[in-house]
């Protein structure tokens, strides 16, 4: 299988072939077609290296709305690394995109995120729980509109001792959003967490 053949418009195919990407991997041929085209919760078993960071955040620039400034996706990850990271990753595939991406973590001044989230205004936010969750107190980060929510290694967010900051947000996430998660375990409490704030997701294992 290769790119062209997945349900992403040209300008999306025509970064990643760019980047140099050719065969989707495993995760991606499995995620990004249900996240594209449909409207589901997902929950993707996948370990780091397999390629699952472009498996969501692909079909979230395929399904973002860049003519809206308002927040649309969260996505949450257990380390400012990770989130760095996936902000990277974002802004490599929007080449002949308009949707903009901020990281927000701890650690480094309030201010600056708070300034960066009114000056940019971008559709989708990568952070750490705490930081998200003090910024969404701080009523600077507004997500009354925001469709998608991604928990990113969501067992490590476990293991740091993230989950009730991550419970917390979801819950502050309206009804209609949909939630992706992505893990590379799958002990109790991750299991607990699904059934209780995923509704009917489709599951791949890779
Ligand atoms: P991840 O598992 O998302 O951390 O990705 C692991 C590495 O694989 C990263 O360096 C990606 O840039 C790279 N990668 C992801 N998908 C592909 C692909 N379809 N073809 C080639 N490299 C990829």
């Amino acid at each position: 299988m290769t790119f062209q053949e997945l349900p992403l418009r040209e300008s999306l195919i025509k970064a990643i072939t760019e980047r140099g990407y050719v065969e989707p991997t495993e995760i991606q041929m499995q995620a990004i077609p249900a996240l594209a085209t449909t409207d589901t919760d997902f929950v993707g078993q996948a370990q780091t290296g397999t390629g699952k960071t472009a498996a969501f955040v692909l079909p979230l620039l395929h399904k973002v709305d860049s003519n809206s400034r308002d927040v649309q996706a969260l996505i949450l990850t257990p380390t400012r690394e990770l989130a760095n990271q996936i902000t990277e990753e974002i802004k490599k595939f929007s080449t002949y995109e308009r949707t903009k991406s901020l990281a927000v973590y701890g650690g480094i001044s309030l201010e600056g995120q708070i300034k960066g989230l009114r000056r940019d205004r971008p559709q989708i936010v990568v952070g750490t729980p705490g930081r998200v969750l003090d910024l969404i107190e701080r009523g600077v980060l507004i997500l009354d509109n925001a469709k998608f929510a991604v928990l990113d290694e969501a067992d490590e967010m476990l293991d740091m001792g993230f989950i009730d900051d991550v419970k917390h947000i979801l819950s502050k996430l309206g009804e209609t959003k949909k939630t992706w998660m992505f893990s590379a375990t799958m002990p109790a409490p991750i299991l607990s967490l699904i059934k209780t704030y995923l509704k009917d997701p489709l599951v791949v294992k890779v």
